[in-house]
């Protein structure tokens, strides 16, 4: 397979250049037709020589995905699952707020982490996506729906600490002035809570917001939960985000599915305040998307409500998330499950 031009940052692509026997600034051409014109093919990117796109189509390709699916619902949100080209799907969500369009990308094919209510656990695992399959979610809509998407968030399929590097190339690529110039304040990455790579994180000084699906305050509860809590627990977790605090002086963004009869009491909420008291930090209260086989259904409006206004009074700034898609397969890995199961068994039934 030849390999994705998109898998380069800037000065990747430079240097790439210079091997083929071109000049560097041709790197800054053919990086403006990729991420700013947004072409599907090297013969579009007119400026540059035949003979230098003759040895890029012989090196490279562009790795543009095909849409398999695209869902639409009722509040806008759409989702698509793209065939990155492997016999693999991925799933990524369009949302449009006020401010404008957020793009929720995927960072792995598949997730190790085994949440147990999220769709994308019962799905095998099958690679991580290179930098070039992240940043090709945000071209490929933007090419689809003909529109500049302003925000990023790492809340798809995957756990994107778990494939650090990648996202990390993936965040150069977006943030770069001379492409899609997506400032590292409107990307914010989200995790199951891999805390030797959140102190690593911390230490890269970005400007990227952080979120860390807590879910709950009881290592007993988080555990049943999420199994990665066997492995950090939450007083580990709260460490390395004050150590993330500290660093980078950014606020944190906690998420918190709120399940019925699970984490959704008012002794929950008070277990949540006493352990993020004083804490730089914002609970985002996520009512939870019921997945098919999934042990966990939504909460009621009212507990949410109550839920949210006790860790207000306790000066804990907290929202609901609106929700968005709820009638289209919006919960993360849902689209890519059916997709799977038209192929093979999940593990469920096996
Ligand atoms: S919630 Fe995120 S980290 Fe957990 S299994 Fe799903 S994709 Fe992985």
């Amino acid at each position: 397979m030849k390999k994705n031009i998109k898998d380069y940052n800037l000065d990747e692509l430079k240097q790439v250049i210079q091997d083929l026997g071109e000049k560097p600034y041709r790197a800054e051409q053919i990086f403006k037709w990729i991420y700013i014109e947004n072409v599907t093919s090297f013969d579009e990117m007119t400026n540059i020589s035949i003979d230098l796109r003759n040895k890029l189509k012989e090196n490279f390709d562009l790795h543009v995905f095909k849409i398999l699916q695209k869902q639409v619902s009722k509040d806008g949100t759409k989702k698509y699952l793209f065939d990155v080209l492997d016999g693999n799907a991925i799933e990524s969500v369009l949302m449009e707020y006020k401010h404008g369009f957020t793009i929720c990308v995927s960072s792995q094919i598949g997730c190790k982490m085994g949440c147990k209510f999220c769709a994308s656990t019962g799905v095998k695992f099958a690679r991580s996506l290179s930098s070039g399959e992240i940043v090709e979610q945000l071209l490929a809509i933007q090419r689809d729906e003909n529109i500049k998407i302003s925000n990023l968030v790492f809340m798809g399929i995957g756990e994107p600490l778990d494939n650090y590097d990648n996202v990390m190339n993936a965040i150069k690529i977006l943030n770069n002035p001379k492409g899609i110039n997506m400032g590292a304040r409107h990307i914010s990455i989200s995790t199951s809570g891999l805390v030797p790579k959140i102190y690593k994180l911390a230490d890269e000084n970005m400007q990227c917001t952080l979120s860390i699906s807590l879910h709950s305050a009881s290592n007993k509860k988080r555990s049943q939960m999420m199994p990665v809590n066997d492995v950090y627990n939450i007083q580990e977790l709260m460490k390395a985000c004050r150590y993330y605090i500290q660093k980078t002086n950014k606020r944190i963004s906690f998420e918190y599915a709120l399940a019925k009869e699970n984490n959704d009491n008012l002794d929950d909420a008070k277990e949540l305040a006493k352990l993020l008291k004083g804490m730089l930090c914002h609970v985002n209260l996520i009512p939870i998307n019921k997945i098919e086989n999934g042990k966990y259904s939504k909460s009621t409006n009212e507990n949410i409500i109550k839920f949210r206004d006790y860790l207000n009074e306790k000066g804990i700034v907290a929202t609901i998330r609106r929700e968005l898609g709820s009638d289209i397969d919006a919960a993360c890995g849902q689209l890519r499950k059916k997709e799977v199961e038209k192929c093979e068994p999940t593990q469920e039934q096996i």
